[in-house]
């Protein structure tokens, strides 16, 4: 078999925020590192990210500390977060941004001269750091940067299609040029995973071609476990028109710079929806709600920024009592509330997305937006300190990981999320290489085996077409597994995933390995089958409704489940194996936070 062979100590799998952040760090800590994306560098998803990374800064607010966004984000996650990955989180993310600054990136200003931080739901105070609406652009373009001076090997348009590993951990990884369709290994003692999402699976979603739920696919099978893989974050505002760009993001900063929520009505809908837990830190009225903008001490946040479950649940209802617009989403209105300047300064996306896109000058009239599935909570279960899997040598960071966001993520959130823990995943993963000295070994019938896995769809005339069956995978997703869930449908989903292993395993494609974009979709789909099976069967055992996960036959939170995680991992006959576990115990030092900080 022809295969390109490299060696190296520390292999990171995705060039996104978390992946750069981490190869850095196993960098600059001496492994010999490299890492394998996709996309191009510099494409990958974080890019996209538009609003700003979430860190206590306190340039906007004194009282702001790392304490109040450690509650904050548990309050968010409905207190199912990891406790220890949402502190060091909250504690770590203001370094983090500084050493980003260091580096090169430009920030937003306050008139000061401070880092300019901006609001955004479920944060108490304004603390995310920004550029315009591209800070993702920013951060990816510092860390690439950072990442080529420093002269880390970069594999870029190569997709790793499996984990190697040996009696002691992981060995190392197997993929393929997606240009020229050539495999290649990589023999490593450790290996992060920093893959992003699993977006993909569902037919309406923000995310990118990327977001195919390689890394939680691969930590699986490797041996590793998932946890929390039920809840799967909607955002409340993506486009819904026109059809050919549904789903795409609108950013919540049009909220958090003015822009309110109405229905068909001219109703602001969002004063019926605020939840009792929420009741005491949000506005009663559309009056207060108003002064907040501009008094913050001595009002109550709109409930337009109540976090993100709350607000997609509430559109969900709208649409569903009748009270959606034409093309069923509600109003996102900020043109009456901003002059024409101020939007096109502050959002200067979103003005030209609706623009191009939709036709819509965002100046003038309310943009038609609806739930979108946005951003998967649930991710590979790691150690918080060092973000190591249940596999020796397997690491993962970012997106991939579960545990920091709990039951649902608040925005600004996760750009901070993927420089700490990216970091921490890149140190720790460079200490375990130096624990196993010497070239990992990748037997070559494990080799052998992975290519003729990989070749296995032009192997079979006369099958599935990868095509239609993503298109159905999609729409089972979309329509048993949303953002409102039964049993009765999450049994049929299940049923319906049985019967669509069968046809992926049928997959053919036609054509060479040279650029065949139907071969990539072929290796693509048994990941997003099983993150898709993960999700399912999590969603159907957890019998009540928190965060990212919303149950019409168990509508309550519940006592029981607040205090358990569910972890999936794989049993020996290729399915998924779910298991519960006790949430680890907060300590008392910290639960004192829930106290002390002013609700
Ligand atoms: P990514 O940036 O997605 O990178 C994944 C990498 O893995 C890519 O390089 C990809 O090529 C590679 N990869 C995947 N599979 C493979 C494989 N099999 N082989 C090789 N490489 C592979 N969060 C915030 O905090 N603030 C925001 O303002 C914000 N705005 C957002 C706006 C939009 C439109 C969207 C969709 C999300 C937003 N988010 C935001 C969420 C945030 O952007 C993502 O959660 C985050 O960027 C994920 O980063 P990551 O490093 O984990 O993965």
């Amino acid at each position: 078999m022809e295969l390109e062979r490299h060696e190296y100590d520390v292999i990171v799998v995705g060039a996104g925020g978390a992946g750069l952040r981490a190869a850095i760090a196993a960098h600059e800590s001496g492994a010999r590192t490299a890492v394998v994306c996709k996309s191009l560098l510099g494409k990958a998803h974080t890019v996209m990210a538009e609003g700003g990374i979430a860190a206590a800064m306190a340039n906007a607010y004194p009282e702001d500390n790392w304490r109040v966004h450690f509650r904050d984000t548990m309050r968010g996650g409905k207190m199912l977060n990891h406790w220890r990955m949402a502190q060091l989180h909250a504690q770590e993310a203001p370094d983090r941004v500084r050493e980003l600054e260091d580096w090169g990136a430009l920030f937003d200003r306050t008139p000061d001269g401070l880092i300019s931080q901006r609001d955004f739901g479920g944060h108490r105070y304004a603390r995310l750091a920004h550029v315009g609406d591209r800070t993702g652009l920013e951060l990816i373009r510092t860390l690439q940067q950072r990442t080529v001076a420093l002269g880390i090997d970069v594999y870029m348009e190569c997709t790793v299609t499996r984990l190697l590993t040996g009696e002691n951990g992981v060995t190392g990884a197997f993929g393929y040029w997606r240009e020229s369709g050539r495999f290649v290994a990589w023999s490593a003692p450790s290996v992060v995973l920093a893959t992003g999402g699993i977006g993909k699976s569902y037919k309406v979603t923000s995310n990118s071609w990327e977001y195919t739920g390689d890394g939680h696919s691969l930590a699986l099978q490797a041996g590793a476990t998932l946890v929390n893989m039920e809840f799967v974050q909607f955002h409340p505002t993506g486009m819904v028109w026109p059809p050919s760009v549904r789903g795409i993001l609108v950013t919540e900063s049009v909220r958090g710079d003015g822009g309110i929520l109405k229905n068909s009505a001219g109703n602001r809908f969002m004063f019926d929806y605020i939840p009792d837990f929420f009741r005491k830190e949000t506005a009663e009225t559309e009056a207060e709600a108003d002064r907040w903008y501009d008094d913050k001490k001595n009002n109550r946040r709109p409930p337009e920024l109540l976090p993100r479950d709350e607000v997609a649940r509430a559109i969900n209802s709208e649409v569903k009592a009748g009270r959606g617009t034409p093309h069923g989403g509600v109003y996102l209105d900020i043109a009456s509330r901003r002059s024409a300047e101020y939007i096109r300064k502050r959002l200067p996306s979103m003005y030209h997305q609706f623009k191009e896109l939709a036709e819509v000058d965002i100046t003038a009239e309310a943009m038609e937006v609806g739930p979108t599935c946005h951003y998967v909570m649930g991710g590979v279960e790691v150690d918080p300190d060092t973000e190591a899997a249940r596999v020796p040598g397997l690491f993962a960071a970012g997106e991939v990981a579960g545990g920091m966001h709990g039951s649902n993520r608040l925005g600004g959130n996760s750009l901070s999320d993927l420089l700490v823990f990216g970091r921490r995943a890149g140190l720790a993963a460079a200490e375990h290489a130096r624990s196993r000295p010497g070239p990992a070994p990748l037997p070559d019938d494990d080799l052998a085996d992975a290519a003729r896995a990989a070749l296995a769809p032009f192997e079979r005339e006369g099958g599935e077409n990868p095509y239609a069956v993503q298109h159905d995978l999609q729409q089972t997703m979309h329509d048993l597994v949303g953002i409102i869930r039964t049993a009765p449908e999450m049994e049929q989903a299940l049923e319906r995933i049985a019967a669509l292993r069968e046809r992926v395993g049928n997959l053919s494609v036609e054509g060479h390995r040279q650029y065949n974009p139907g071969w990539h979709l072929a290796l693509d789909l048994p990941h997003m089958l099983l993150v898709s099976e993960c999700i399912a069967r999590a969603a159907l055992e957890r019998q009540e409704s928190r965060g990212g996960h919303t149950r019409d036959d168990f509508p309550a939170t519940n006592d029981e489940w607040s205090r358990t995680n569910l972890i999936c991992s794989r049993a020996s006959d290729g399915t998924v194996a779910l298991s519960r576990q006790p949430l680890p115990t907060m300590p008392a030092e910290l639960a004192e936070v829930f106290e002390e900080v002013p609700a």
